[in-house]
């Protein structure tokens, strides 16, 4: 057990009140402080942060039941409080007056065994400490988080001069268990890691984009997916970050980085964006910045809005599907931005060894986990190959980075293995050691010889374990992910394992089926091969439900339509908390035929309704009519999506160890179910009429109606006297029936093109 037991976080802020939610989040208790407030209520400025965090498009928090361990007050009046608490958490404005004033407060009241920690991001824990006691020295580190801070994995965990080894462990050890943060050691170097190459790269980018006459959609077209960066690329990431704050950022690292750093040359904002500043166009939140709605984008020239067109770059999507060395490789302007953008950046990252430390993994771990990039600087010149690398940068007359001489043309990684340097001798390969119990599956894939492999997915014998791995673009779904699952279920039996884990450590688990394929199908009028696959769609996630051995799923991020189709039929779940389910089939005209339909229905049945069918039919109609998703297990479970006994961990490192063990424990569970006394026509007739009244009552478009009416038929059975049973079989039926004819229908082929060619829903 931690010794926190209580936290409290000073500065109801962005990133303050994300950490109590946080804590909250992890079932602690935790108090929430900020300045006192005149007029209603004294402690409004923390109220309003806790309220922010209850924002349904943004949820900081998994469930009520977190924010109930949430206290609001204020520093005047419960600042003593902080008493109660083992871990104290600053996250008060970036300015050092303000902080020491804040410390020195606190130390009046700390207990003499709690810690204290600050968030800043810029301002060296030297300074911070300045002044302090060298016992509360001893007990004070930097814990950074990334906003927002539920959602970012990485946490920057800096140590001072006099900061105890006991601190460091009791909070890494926490963060990481309990708070489920991939927590990075750092030096206490300007702008820690993630922020000192972040910054670098998105400037870089933009100067590229800038010089090489790119517009941003083109920019974030290349400096974006074929790099393994999210895809709000530059101009995108600076409009959700806010371009002001962006442009604040990188004035306050310009200040705090030595000269010299090529930091420097990227640091100030372009000319156009000071005007936008000035003109209000400042990103997401003023409503316009680079992109103003989906349809205008900002001519870099002079600031004025532009239609915006969609650029199609064959070289970026060939490089999504083959690496990032073929976008190097190609000389359009592309190739070229991406190459002079990246090279910077990962020379700029091997410049900083051994300066920010000796560990290219650490530099890695913070881009991926507080950049969400896929691969980190470092994996990166592996791929390029760290010879073709150097001689390229030798070819233009650049100088090479002292850490890639002295790697001699070796790899930064012989995994599981990677090259440290301390800058002296030759660099020295140090095993990749995680804590106990956390695992990464990209890390531990170089090592796992697949047993099958296709396109879509593959699965390995791991820890006497069948484990499944999806790996198509976004993990969609076809007859190749559904392949490689009957081929692991067949396998268990044969070769003698414990039982089926479905994992993957992608941002998200699975976003459906292949709608692409889907689209190919009715293209071709071959409604047959349509019924098929989803036949064995269907009968392949059902194998997982019956089979004679525990079957387990592991899922990440977005598990929806198709991926949450392949949840459901797991014996048993294990999700990260911040599994997003749902079935939202609708959304593109159709109805869930992988099972979600019978499972919904099953779910209601069996959980939230005891046997009443008929309130069970409307649960599932509802849910699935309105393609309800759910942004925590914890909702999950209250809407009958994850059962009472599927599981979650705050650590998604977790997840592959304890899907692992629960297959090793045997348990089978829920194995087929008995047939149900359908509702029938009366219910089916109530749900019609239902739709009619709602489409005319302006909230359902025509084809709502028409989609409704094949999610009733299949809840209730249709035309069917109340009571026929049916079994899990004929609800599969069912679900394929109505597939077929609503994929043949004009009005959902509409929705599935905006879908797939503009990325847009629409309603119609
Ligand atoms: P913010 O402006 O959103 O919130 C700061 C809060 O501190 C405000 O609510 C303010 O009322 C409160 N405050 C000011 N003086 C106080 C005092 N003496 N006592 C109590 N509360 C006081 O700022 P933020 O973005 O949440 O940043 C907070 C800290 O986290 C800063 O050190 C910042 O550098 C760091 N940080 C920010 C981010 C980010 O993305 N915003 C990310 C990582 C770290």
């Amino acid at each position: 057990m931690s010794t926190i037991q209580k936290v409290a976080v000073i500065g109801a802020g962005t990133m303050g009140a994300g950490i109590a939610g946080q804590v909250a989040n992890a079932g602690y208790p935790v108090l929430l402080l900020d300045m006192p407030s005149e007029g209603e209520s004294v402690n409004q400025i923390a109220e309003r942060g806790l309220k922010r965090l209850q924002n349904p498009d943004s949820p900081g928090l998994m469930s009520d039941d977190a924010a109930a361990l949430i206290e609001t007050g204020n520093i005047r009046d419960d600042l003593a409080r902080v008493s109660e608490c083992d871990w104290v958490v600053e996250a008060v404005v970036e300015r050092l007056d303000i902080k020491h004033t804040l410390y020195r407060n606190l130390a009046e009241h700390l207990k003499p065994t709690a810690m204290l920690s600050s968030n800043t991001s810029t301002i060296p824990i030297a300074l911070l400490t300045e002044g302090m006691d060298a016992d509360l020295q001893s007990r004070f580190a930097i814990t950074h988080f990334f906003n927002p801070v539920r959602f970012m994995r990485l946490l920057e965990l800096v140590r001072g001069e006099k900061t105890a080894d006991s601190t460091m462990q009791t909070l890494h050890a926490y963060c990481e268990a309990e708070l489920g943060k991939g927590v990075v050691p750092c030096l206490d170097t300007p702008g820690f890691l993630a922020n000192r190459v972040g910054c670098f790269a998105i400037q870089c980018a933009l100067y590229e984009a800038e010089k090489f006459g790119l517009t941003p959609p083109e920019a974030d077209a290349i400096f974006g997916r074929p790099m393994g960066i999210p895809k709000t690329g530059v101009f995108g990431l600076y409009d959700l970050i806010g371009i002001d704050l962006m442009a604040d950022v990188a004035k306050s690292l310009t200040t705090i980085l030595p000269a010299g750093d090529a930091f420097h040359a990227v640091g100030q904002p372009l000319d156009v964006m000071v005007q936008m500043i000035a003109n209000d166009q400042r990103g997401n939140k003023s409503g316009q910045g680079f992109y103003r709605g989906d349809d205008e984008v900002v001519d870099l020239a002079n600031g004025e809005y532009v239609s915006l067109q969609k650029p199609i770059i064959v070289v970026a999507q060939r490089a999504e599907q083959e690496g990032v060395v073929t976008l190097l490789a190609d000389d359009s302007k592309y190739g070229q931005f991406a190459w002079s953008v990246l090279s910077q950046v990962l020379c700029y990252s091997a410049e900083l060894l051994p300066e920010v430390g000796d560990d290219p993994l650490a530099i890695d771990d913070a881009m991926k986990l507080g950049y969400n990039w896929i691969y980190g600087p470092f994996e990166l010149i592996d791929q390029i190959g760290v010879d073709a690398f150097c001689q390229r940068l030798r070819d233009e007359g650049r100088s090479v980075p002292a850490y890639l001489q002295a790697l001699n043309g070796q790899s930064t990684y012989a995994m599981p293995q990677r090259q440290t340097w301390d800058g002296n001798a030759a660099p020295s390969l140090r095993p990749i050691v995680r804590s106990e119990g956390l695992v990464r599956l990209n890390e531990l894939r170089h090592t796992l010889k697949p047993e099958a492999r296709n396109a879509s997915a593959s699965w390995y014998v791991y820890e006497g374990a069948a484990l499944v791995e999806f790996h198509s673009k976004a993990n969609a779904l076809d007859g190749e992910s559904m392949a490689i699952i009957a081929d692991a279920v067949a396998a268990v039996p044969a070769q003698g394992l414990a039982g089926v884990v479905v994992h993957n450590d992608a941002q998200h688990f699975s976003c459906g089926v292949n709608l692409g394929a889907v689209r190919g199908f009715y293209q071709r009028e071959d409604f047959e091969g349509l019924d098929a696959f989803l036949n064995h769609f269907q009968q392949t996630v059902h194998s997982l439900s019956i089979a004679p051995f525990p079957t387990v799923i592991a899922p990440v991020g977005m598990s929806i339509g198709g991926g949450f189709e392949v949840v459901l039929h797991g014996q048993q779940v294990i999700a990260h908390a911040n599994s997003v389910t749902g079935l939202v089939e609708s959304l593109v005209g159709l109805v869930p035929a992988g099972g979600g339909c019978k499972e919904t229905l099953y779910r209601w049945v069996e959980m939230g309704c005891g046997d009443n069918i008929e309130q069970a039919s409307w649960q599932a109609f509802r849910n699935l009519g309105f393609g309800k998703t759910c942004t925590s297990p914890i909702l999950s479970k209250a809407d009958a999506m994850l059962r009472a006994d599927d599981r979650y961990e705050m650590n998604r490192d977790n997840l592959l160890v304890k899907a692992v063990e629960a297959v090793q424990q045997g348990e089978v569970k829920h194995h087929a179910r008995p047939a149900l006394a359908m509702p029938g026509a009366p219910v089916y007739n109530a749900m019609k009429v239902w739709l009619v009244q709602a489409a005319e009552k302006g909230q359902l478009f025509p084809h709502d109606v028409v989609v409704g009416t094949e999610i009733a038929e299949i809840v209730t059975g249709g035309d069917i006297d109340p009571g026929t049973l049916w079994t899990e079989q004929d609800l599969f039926d069912a679900e394929r029936r109505a597939f077929w004819r609503l994929a043949s229908s004009q009005a959902t082929q509409a929705r599935i093109n905006s879908m797939l060619d503009l990325g847009q829903k629409i309603r119609n």
